[in-house]
């Protein structure tokens, strides 16, 4: 990945950081500060100088709240810590031309993450996270072809980002080893047990030697992701952030009354009256995502949608315009839109009312994030009193209703 040049950072500034009191190295607090981070969140702060000291962590925190770096960082220098030569070389580099290999491939680190949207965004961050420390990483996943993924492979790379499924694929094919794992992370466990990963997962789990540093994150701590926790951790720090309310005390929220039928004008008439800029309109279906984009492009609004059927490049496609502010409206199921991270999202729509009521918290943090501040209205029909119910019982407020 080609990064775009960054501004040239003193040795004053990284001495005067406070990364670099958590116990970073010169180099990741560069690429941080070069990054624009000048105070590092809540979960960095309380998790970097454990995980440095190679503890395990069962961490509470959604997307948003900074976790990625708050495991990258030290991921990264802890295997920085015992890589020879590091930084003469750049291993990505040096194995450019290489054909693929056929050995399976040790990696020394493996994040497990269970959308492709999240291990891309994750190997992106890795990437820049890294840029001053050249340990090589791939990012592998299913829905492309492998071919790709089976030459970055052969770069060597110490660190590897993965989906289950691809990864047990590659695996099958020897082209992966886990045998060396020392650094091994679980991202989103409740997403992964919801999409049906856990065998994949246990699988995986299986293959990697007892002897490592294993950190899990979840945004929500049902029973299932604790026995999980237990059996995957070594006496663990915990440490939770933002819990799922208290986020949503912080999103402008509301409520519209309104009959299915009525659902379509009332999104073309909110969309097209208030000033949106970026919205996020979240439907129950795939189908229903692919139909409200239609209807939406057909009364002249930009819309795009992203779910799981669709094909990588065209989720990549919308996901581009969307942010790049060429689509302002894209229509999302909640597994599809798990992960993403897209600034400046000013509206989350609810077209239709999630079926679980923690959906609806992951939904609104889409909007309202580091600061700005972002509305969330959810449409209501009769048949959706029920859930509503239920999510204002989750969250511990009533939801102001706003006319239809
Ligand atoms: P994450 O929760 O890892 O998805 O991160 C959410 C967003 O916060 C990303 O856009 C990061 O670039 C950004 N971010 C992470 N750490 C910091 C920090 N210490 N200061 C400012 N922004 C940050």
């Amino acid at each position: 990945m080609q990064l775009p040049p960054a501004r040239p950072i003193s040795q004053e500034e990284v001495q005067a950081s406070a990364f670099t009191a958590l116990g970073l190295r010169e180099q990741l607090v560069k690429a941080v500060l070069q990054e624009g981070y000048d105070t590092p969140t809540p979960i960095q702060a309380q998790t970097i100088p454990h995980l440095l000291a190679k503890r395990d962590l069962l961490g509470s925190a959604q997307t948003g709240t900074g976790k990625t770096a708050a495991f990258v960082l030290p991921l990264l220098q802890n295997l920085a810590a015992t890589t020879v030569g590091l930084g003469a070389v750049n291993p990505g580099a040096v194995a450019l031309n290489a054909a693929p290999s056929r050995t399976a491939h040790k990696v020394r680190a493996l994040i497990l993450a269970p959308t492709r949207e999240l291990a891309g965004q994750i190997s992106e961050r890795t990437a820049v996270y890294g840029r001053h420390l050249g340990i090589g990483h791939a990012v592998i996943y299913g829905g492309v072809s492998q071919h790709r993924q089976e030459r970055d492979l052969a770069r060597k790379p110490q660190v590897l980002i993965a989906t289950p499924g691809r990864l047990i694929d590659l695996m099958e094919q020897r082209l992966i080893d886990l045998s060396a794992v020392e650094i091994f992370v679980l991202d989103e466990a409740d997403t992964m047990l919801d999409m049906g990963f856990i065998h994949a997962v246990r699988r995986i789990v299986s293959l990697i030697p007892a002897q490592r540093q294993t950190l899990l994150f979840s945004a929500t701590m049902p029973q299932s992701i604790e026995k999980l926790a237990r059996s995957v951790l070594r006496n663990p720090i915990r440490v939770s952030v933002a819990p799922v309310a208290s986020t949503a005390d912080l999103i402008d929220q509301a409520v519209c009354f309104v009959s299915q039928a009525d659902k379509r004008a009332l999104l073309e008439q909110m969309l097209l009256s208030m000033g949106i800029e970026r919205a996020l309109v979240f439907t129950r279906t795939k189908h229903g995502a692919n139909r409200v984009s239609e209807q939406l492009r057909r009364a002249g609004i930009e819309a795009g949608a992203i779910h799981g059927n669709k094909s990588q490049a065209a989720r990549e496609r919308a996901l581009g315009q969307f942010r790049d502010g060429r689509m302002p409206v894209l229509v999302a199921t909640d597994v599809a839109a798990r992960g993403i991270d897209v600034e400046g999202i000013s509206h989350v729509i609810n077209f239709d009312l999630p079926n679980v009521p923690e959906a609806y918290v992951h939904r609104i943090g889409r909007t309202g994030r580091a600061g700005a501040s972002g509305r969330a209205i959810s449409f209501c029909d009769r048949s959706e009193r029920g859930l509503l119910q239920d999510i204002e019982r989750l969250i511990r407020k009533p939801i102001p209703v706003m006319p239809a």
